[in-house]
């Protein structure tokens, strides 16, 4: 008897469908030269000293006296230090409040054990669509909510335990203010609702009204957890590690409750990992990380500018590397993906991914190489030029 939920994921809006389609189109077209603008992976590698900390790391476990093994389960203490005196300087957050693990994608899915099966899920269209997949491969029931004109949630008149809401946002790539967010804070406060705040994208924020963290917002530690990754960042995505925060106004209960699922659950994300995180808040680090983010928002800027050129109109790609691009001529979103790729070359990602309010647009990465985003606009601007275009 396997898990019917999972039968209920939708396939036919898929990522997996967008690789099968490039494959196929590699395969009949040997000489294709395709440049992707879909990817949400990094095109920097781990910056340098970063790399050093994971070798050194490597190190230690070849030793007896240094070596690690179980017992980390919700992360080294230098790394939760070290995220609570670098990430939250300033706010309070210490680190017996910081549980580490390997990434956003399985913690973002992983803290729905902490919630009753019953509790009403809201998530909203468009998402990213971990959150709704990942609770359904959990058994759990999904609302799923259209954005308002704004594409973001607007806080709802009926009851919902926990809510997810991601800013800056994949895949609209615009972000909540202050005061957004602050309105959510009191909806979940007044209904004992909790808020699943995804910040991965926390790097790329660049509005003053943009909170860097929900923890600067009055309300906010009694109910809001705050996730953070290494991937975006510092080009973890194949490394893994990221981190979320449970307040110590949640309660002893609480803390003590998840503490004991996560031994039970999970035994720590990598050592090597952790140290390499650990060391991505160096000065030195932290000056390539800025160099590597200042360049995937100068592609952005390049790839908005060529979309609203050629008439599209575009959303997002301030405070996130990503934007949200109407489709062309009223085709839905994957005739949109076939006509990119079968004209130009290029790989969008369908909205449709994301959720049925996508079926009209199309999300686009500022995270591949300065080289791919300039080849890209030249293709774009070419086919526009056309006379039949
Ligand atoms: N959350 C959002 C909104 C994302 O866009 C992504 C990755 O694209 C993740 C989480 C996953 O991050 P990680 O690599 O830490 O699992």
């Amino acid at each position: 008897m396997i898990n019917r939920k999972l039968l209920e994921i939708d396939k036919e809006n898929s990522f997996n469908r967008s690789s099968k389609l490039i494959k196929e189109y590699r395969a009949s077209h040997p000489d294709s030269d395709i440049i992707s603008l879909g990817i949400g992976d990094v095109s920097f590698p781990v910056p340098g000293p970063v790399a050093e900390a994971m070798k050194k790391a490597c190190g230690d476990l070849s030793f007896m006296d240094t070596f690690q093994g179980y017992g980390a389960y919700w992360g080294i203490e230098s790394l939760r230090k070290a995220i609570s005196v670098n990430d939250y300087r300033g706010l309070g957050i210490s680190a017996e409040e910081i549980y580490v693990g390997d990434g956003t994608k399985s913690d973002c899915t992983s803290i729905l054990e902490l919630f009753d099966p019953d509790a009403r899920i809201l998530v909203s269209d468009p998402c990213y669509p971990v959150y709704r997949n990942g609770a359904m491969a959990l058994g759990r029931d999904v609302s799923v909510r259209k954005c308002g004109p704004s594409f973001k949630l607007e806080v709802p008149k009926e009851h919902f335990d926990v809510i997810y809401i991601c800013s800056p946002c994949n895949p609209v790539g615009n972000a909540y203010t202050g005061e957004e967010l602050s309105s959510w804070i009191e909806y979940a406060n007044r209904n004992g609702a909790y808020i699943v705040y995804d910040n991965v994208y926390k790097d790329f924020r660049e509005s003053s009204d943009v909170p860097g963290s929900i923890y600067e917002l009055e309300g906010s530690r009694t109910c809001c957890i705050e996730m953070r990754s290494y991937s975006k960042s510092a080009s973890f995505s194949g490394t893994r590690c990221s981190y979320f925060v449970l307040p110590k106004e949640f309660g002893e209960e609480i803390h003590s409750l998840w503490r004991e699922r996560t031994i039970n659950r999970f035994n720590g994300a990598s050592y090597v990992a952790q140290k390499g995180a650990e060391a991505t808040y160096l000065p030195e680090s932290q000056e390539i990380i800025r160099s590597h983010i200042e360049v995937y928002k100068g592609n952005a800027a390049l790839l908005k500018e060529c979309f609203s050129s050629a008439g599209f109109s575009v959303t997002g790609g301030t405070d996130a590397p990503y934007f949200w691009v109407n489709t062309p001529s009223g085709m839905d979103s994957w005739e949109a993906f076939g006509f990119f790729l079968n004209e130009m070359e290029i790989v969008i990602v369908p909205g449709s991914i994301f959720g049925s309010e996508g079926k009209r647009y199309m999300r686009i990465s500022a995270l591949g190489s300065r080289e791919d985003c300039i080849r890209a606009c030249g293709r774009i601007k070419k086919y526009c030029q056309q006379p039949t275009a």
